[in-house]
């Protein structure tokens, strides 16, 4: 909403990346500026209900978020990574892209079962990202109800797919 304008003008659109026609939200700049910075994460934990156990970030923008997040809530973070990059046992889940399709992974004993979990990243587009996410976890055997973005591309449908898989899904811009 409009109470998110500070936010929202601190988060510039780069044309054309990484391919024509596509117009990137890129948030760099928004990190970059210290108040930018704290808004954004003090608006993130004004969403966040009930207890929390762990905050899980996706790589790479996730990463940023998902300790501060954590710091606050008194909650360790939780890497969710692309494909051969985690070095100890995992479980992967896929998900479609337009063309082919992505793997991302987690430790398999990165969460005890039952573990409160927060899924966090810096945009939530088609949500392809976001649900495989969810089944992953979930499949660890985590309790994930809440997830947290800065952007939302509602024309995208990603947040509304996200909230039919039972997740109350916020945002500070759309
Ligand atoms: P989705 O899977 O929802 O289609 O895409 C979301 C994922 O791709 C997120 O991990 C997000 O970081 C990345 N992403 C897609 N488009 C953008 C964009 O315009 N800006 C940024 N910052 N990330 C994007």
């Amino acid at each position: 909403g409009a109470a998110n304008e500070d936010i929202r003008r601190r988060i510039r659109t780069i044309p054309d990346f990484p391919k024509p026609g596509i117009q990137f939200r890129d948030i760099t700049t928004l990190l970059l500026d210290p108040e930018g910075l704290s808004l954004s994460v003090e608006r993130m934990l004004e969403q966040v209900e009930g207890e929390i156990d762990l905050v899980a970030g996706i790589e790479a923008r996730g990463f940023v978020f998902a300790p501060a997040i954590a710091l606050a809530l008194g909650a360790g973070v939780l890497l969710i990574r692309k494909d051969g990059k985690l070095p100890g046992a995992t479980i992967a889940e896929d998900y479609a892209l337009e063309y082919g399709s992505d793997r991302i992974t987690i430790h398999a004993d990165a969460c005890a079962p039952g573990a409160k979990v927060l899924l966090v990243d810096d945009l939530i587009a088609t949500g392809g990202t976001a649900r495989a996410a969810v089944r992953l976890l979930r499949k660890a055997g985590a309790t994930v109800e809440q997830a947290a973005f800065v952007i939302d591309l509602p024309d995208l449908g990603g947040a509304e797919a996200l909230r039919s898989d039972g997740i109350r899904v916020s945002a500070l811009v759309a």
